[in-house]
């Protein structure tokens, strides 16, 4: 990884966010002097700065994307990771010496790489999706394409032109035969659901309702919030109330960070590095 380098995060509006504090501890740890800094950028302000990290001189060598830019990226990257090629979207780009961009997505691998650390094995459940935007995409992608697929993904968005839309992408580079979309939280799919996914932003208010009724959580169910501040939402609480084995998407924020980083370092993290990162992170949430 070069010396004196920046890295960050592009996206808008940005507001509080807590890759900063992960990378910039790994960059510490590893003792690099490089920085990760908030790209916050209007629309009309890609252009120009995605054609500056084209000039030799430009000191930034690697990004990550969010909101509402991971599809609106691709046309600036040189060449795809195959897996961001099938998701359709990136949330992570490395620029080479060579000033290419090269576009990854790290958040479906982030959210199975913590299934697998919850010990939680998606094969053959029947799962729900709440949300069909930008993370239900990767969560979707990374689901249909593992070998340990699940048995059915029923998928529900507010906006159900958008959900349809979604599927009809995925569907042109993946088996995208067992998802089906439904056009509300009907009793027959939930009592049928092993694993219930929120990747909506409802939630992350203290006035949020909780999308699921409290008597279609059990101990055999697994509830997945991608939401991770608050630590626990509502959901979250009501579904451990009634026994199910639950947790937020904090996890995931850290894998999908650790393989954003390793792709730009060209390298596998050591365990103590990593840790630094999580701790990282969790002591920004208790801020
Ligand atoms: P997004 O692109 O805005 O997608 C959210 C989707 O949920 C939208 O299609 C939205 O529809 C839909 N929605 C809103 N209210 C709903 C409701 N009541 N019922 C069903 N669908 C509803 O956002 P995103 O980037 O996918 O992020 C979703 C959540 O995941 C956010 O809370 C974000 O913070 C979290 N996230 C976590 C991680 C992680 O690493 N843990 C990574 C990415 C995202 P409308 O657009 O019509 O409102």
């Amino acid at each position: 990884m070069a010396q004196k380098s920046i890295y960050g995060l592009v996206g808008y509006p940005l507001g509080h966010s807590l890759s900063p504090l992960m990378h910039n501890a790994a960059f510490k740890a590893l003792k690099l002097d490089a920085r990760y800094d908030l790209f916050s950028l209007k629309e009309e302000e890609l252009d120009a700065f995605f054609q500056d990290l084209k000039e030799e001189e430009s000191p930034i060598f690697g990004l990550n994307v969010t909101v509402p830019y991971k599809e609106k990226v691709l046309k600036y990257l040189d060449s795809q990771a195959p897996f961001a090629q099938k998701v359709g979207a990136v949330n992570t780009i490395v620029i080479s010496e060579k000033r290419k961009l090269i576009g990854h997505n790290t958040d479906g691998p982030g959210f199975l790489t913590h299934l697998t650390e919850l010990g939680v094995n998606p094969q053959n459940k029947n799962i729900f999706i709440l949300g069909a935007g930008g993370a239900a995409r990767a969560v979707i992608s990374v689901l249909c394409l593992i070998p340990e697929r699940p048995k059915s993904i029923k998928i529900y968005d507010v906006d159900q032109s958008k959900a349809k839309q979604l599927i009809a992408d995925l569907s042109q580079r993946m088996d995208s035969s067992l998802i089906k979309i439904v056009d509300g939280i009907f009793d027959s799919d939930m009592c049928m659901t092993d694993f219930l996914i929120n990747a909506t932003p409802i939630g992350l208010k203290d006035s949020d309702p909780v999308l699921i009724d409290e008597k279609f959580f059990n101990k055999n169910m697994f509830v997945y919030d991608l939401i991770y501040n608050p630590f626990e939402t509502k959901l979250l609480k009501q579904a451990k109330e009634k026994g199910a084995k639950a947790s937020n998407g904090l996890g995931m924020l850290y894998y999908q960070g650790v393989l954003a980083f390793q792709h730009w370092a060209g390298v596998d993290l050591e365990e103590n590095i990593k840790n630094q990162m999580r701790q990282a992170l969790e002591g920004g949430l208790k801020k």
